[in-house]
């Protein structure tokens, strides 16, 4: 399996180490030529003001929105799972996300001063425990369409959803210990 990760700009390569940990070929996607051949696409947690901008400068804007139109699994996390967003609340006005998850997410919805945190997720379906998730000025899922399954709440919003084989995290699975998402998100695809 081959799975690009979006290498703009924040927290991509330590997504590429745990893909190919669990023996998938991890491949950086700076350019439109890198999405040859890609299984599915990763986009990781950063800025996601800034990875729009970056989408429009790097030309890979419309080969993204196109493959994801046509059903390329994708996992988005924190600024990822924006991205993925059919509506950004708290955004700035010249950002833009692709609009394939039928979701309403919340900028940095935990506020300033909780910035950051941690949380152990009772995530449905993923056997062996809770899930040690390290949310950074993460966003929160405040309205999740009907054909959105919600896998994990905090403090009663969705945090974790899935719509077939896109996945979206408010928070950072590839700086926990634990693979257990990035093989939820693989057996997706
Ligand atoms: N607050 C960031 C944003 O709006 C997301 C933070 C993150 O990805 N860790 O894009």
């Amino acid at each position: 399996m081959k799975i690009g990760v979006l290498a703009l700009q924040g927290a991509f390569a330590t997504h590429a180490g745990v893909l190919r940990a669990l023996g998938a070929e991890a491949r950086d996607v700076r350019v439109p030529a890198d999405l040859d051949g890609v299984d599915a696409l990763v986009l990781p947690g950063g800025e996601s003001t800034t990875m729009s901008l970056l989408l429009d400068s790097s030309g890979l804007r419309e080969p993204i929105a196109e493959q994801l139109a046509g059903g390329l699994p994708a996992l988005g996390t924190c600024a990822g799972m924006i991205l993925l967003a059919c509506n950004v609340l708290d955004g700035r006005d010249d950002q833009r996300s692709f609009g394939v998850l039928d979701i309403d997410v919340r900028r940095n919805a935990f506020g300033r001063q909780v910035d950051s945190f941690e949380s152990d997720l009772a995530v449905d379906g993923l056997d062996g425990g809770p899930f040690h998730a390290v949310f950074i000025r993460a966003p929160v899922v405040e309205r999740a369409g009907p054909d959105v399954d919600v896998l994990a709440t905090v403090e009663g919003k969705p945090v974790l959803v899935r719509r077939g084989a896109l996945v979206a995290a408010a928070f950072h699975p590839e700086l926990s210990t634990d693979d257990r998402i990035h093989k939820l998100f693989l057996e997706g695809v």
